[in-house]
């Protein structure tokens, strides 16, 4: 084991191969107890699994609840950690705190207490895990109920389930919540901004902000795919304008964008929807200086890079870290600040958990 505090800060003691690599990139963790000093130990409840993750899951087991947790089960068993072989991607976990150790220097995570509920904001794909039996398949809200336990290290992320906010509400919200705190840096008042797949979860809390951020002299403008999510969207105080189009037409997106925003591009355009092929929607949509924002996972790297220089778009594109400082908090906030966005959530996603 490393004693090396930098290293043991980063979990690589955990790592049991290949040797040196942090955990994320690590094919296998050592999950095992006792929890060390430097580390907290959480009695795990749920898995929120990634979309993608729980998709690829629920297909290789024929979408049967008893095979999908097999699967699961299997995977953490082999590698110490939920991380999809095929997907590559995680989770996050829901749980108490069991006990957080003497040597813990992370301020946020100092504060915890033995029994507090909390959900990690750091990736299943490089939590130590170990699951000894899966309780629940919840294929709706792609979550499982477990008894296990994890370790958080000291350089890791955990926030306490608020108290006035529904569990399966305050996950969502946690699940996206990089997103609008770059919103709430990156938009000035007075800014054009549009947001690429509006309609969903992320898409909401990013129009919030942007609204907040630029202000009544700002514009802000939802460009959503489905008809129905697009009239919700209508009704929406901080929402200036509506579009409904395929974000993957790049040139009539980004047409109908610019015509929603009085015939000029955006000052940023905040890509947050779930497919592949609409990072020239979004290039198209900018203006010369501004700011693409990139929180969507399906954005190619190459298709930005390359698309951009091929139409001349001499445009910031920036890539969406899933983390930034007090991004919780700013999230969990505009919840409870806005009850149109509050309603609106809730009814898309606890009617889905029901
Ligand atoms: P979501 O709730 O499913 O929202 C995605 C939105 O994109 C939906 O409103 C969807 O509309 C829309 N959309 C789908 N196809 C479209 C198209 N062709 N043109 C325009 N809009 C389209 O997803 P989310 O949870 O907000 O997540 C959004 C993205 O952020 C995902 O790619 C997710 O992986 C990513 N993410 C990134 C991070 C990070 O750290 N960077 C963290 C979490 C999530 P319909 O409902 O009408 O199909």
């Amino acid at each position: 084991m490393p004693e090396n505090s930098f290293e043991r800060r980063l979990g690589l003691h955990r790592v049991i191969a290949p040797a040196k690599c942090l955990p994320q990139q690590a094919r296998t963790l050592n999950s095992a107890l006792p929890a060390a000093d430097d580390e907290i130990l959480i009695s795990v409840q749920s898995l929120n699994v990634d979309s993608a993750s729980f998709h690829q899951f629920s297909k290789s087991a024929g979408g049967d609840k008893t095979k999908i947790a097999e699967l699961i089960e299997s995977v953490v068993r082999e590698r110490g950690k939920l991380q999809n072989p095929v997907t590559g991607s995680g989770g996050m976990l829901i749980g108490e705190v069991s006990s957080v150790g003497k040597n813990i220097k992370n301020k946020d995570l100092k504060s915890l207490k033995p029994g507090d509920k909390i959900a990690t904001l750091v990736s299943l794909t490089l939590t130590p895990l170990h699951i000894e039996k899966i309780t629940r398949v919840l294929p709706e809200i792609e979550r499982i109920e477990v008894k296990g336990h994890a370790i958080l290290f000291d350089s890791g992320i955990a926030v306490k389930i608020p108290a006035d906010i529904n569990e399966g509400l305050a996950l969502a919200a946690l699940d996206v919540c990089g997103a609008p705190a770059q919103t709430a840096r990156l938009v000035k008042p007075g800014m054009r901004v549009a947001v690429i797949g509006g309609g969903g979860k992320s898409g909401l809390f990013c129009l919030l902000q942007a609204k907040k951020s630029a202000g009544p002299s700002g514009r802000v403008i939802a460009l959503e795919y489905s008809e129905a999510a697009a009239n919700r969207l209508k009704n929406l105080s901080f929402v200036d304008s509506v579009v409904c189009a395929d974000a993957r037409d790049a040139v009539t997106a980004s047409s109908q964008i610019m015509r929603a925003l009085g015939g000029e591009p955006a000052d940023l355009v905040i890509n947050v929807a779930n497919v592949a092929g609409t990072e020239m929607a979004s290039i198209l949509s900018c203006k010369t200086g501004g700011t693409v924002y990139f929180f969507s996972m399906a954005t190619s790297f190459t298709a930005a890079a390359l698309g951009a220089e091929g139409v001349a778009a001499d445009v910031n594109l920036m890539i969406g870290n899933g983390y930034a400082s007090g991004h919780a908090e700013l999230t969990l906030n505009l919840l409870r600040e806005s009850t149109e966005l509050r309603s609106l959530l809730e009814y898309i996603y606890e009617t889905k958990a029901e």
